[in-house]
């Protein structure tokens, strides 16, 4: 299966230094819920993988953690939209687990529990770390300017992303209209 894997921070909600730590904290990105309604009218599977360390580090608790899901699947959902899964890692950044990103554990786990093909799937992120993720287990890999990164510190990367975005609503332009096969800068090879 062909999937997308949305990372939360900065892709589908605003980014903050303290964590979203409750449903008042989430604040929906523009154009977020018509992006993602418009993967499920192309019935493309889209799960989401986010580190959310808060937790681990006793920040916010399992159960706010919970109720900040509950309030944005209850938006996305009521908005057209379909998330096939969540995989968090809640562990400490210190706990040496294997998926915490840019460690590859989420979409690992995602592969065995829906037969995902990563190498046919996206990752969409806004951060190096979700691009190095995604390059351990071949993911092809769309960037975002709505959260971490600013398009000056992409040169100084030894990651090239397929694609480069200014949000998640025009990542899914990108993706609706390409076989995933579109570099975004000239001089990037991509490896398959
Ligand atoms: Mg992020
Ligand atoms: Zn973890």
């Amino acid at each position: 299966m062909r999937v997308v894997f949305l990372d939360r921070d900065g892709v589908i909600n605003m980014d903050r230094p303290d964590y979203v730590k409750n449903p008042d904290e989430f604040r929906f990105l523009p154009g977020v819920l018509d992006a993602i309604r418009r993967m499920a009218e192309a019935h493309v599977p889209v799960f989401v993988v986010s580190n959310q360390a808060g937790v681990g580090k006793g920040i916010m608790s399992p159960g706010q953690l919970e109720a900040v899901t509950r309030h944005m699947l209850d938006h996305i959902e009521a908005a057209g939209g379909r998330i096939r899964h969540i995989y968090y890692c809640i562990h400490h950044p210190d706990a040496g687990c294997d998926c915490r990103k840019p460690r590859p554990g989420l979409l690992i786990q995602a592969r065995s529990d829906f037969d995902v093909d990563l190498r046919e799937s996206v990752v969409i992120g806004d951060s190096w770390r979700d691009l190095e993720t995604a390059r351990l287990v071949g993911c092809r890999t769309a960037l975002v300017l709505s959260g971490k990164t600013a398009i000056e510190e992409i040169e100084r990367w030894d990651i090239c992303p397929d694609y480069i975005g200014s949000d998640l609503s025009e990542a899914v332009d990108w993706l609706l209209k390409s076989s995933f096969a579109y570099a975004a800068r000239a001089d990037c090879l991509i490896e398959r």
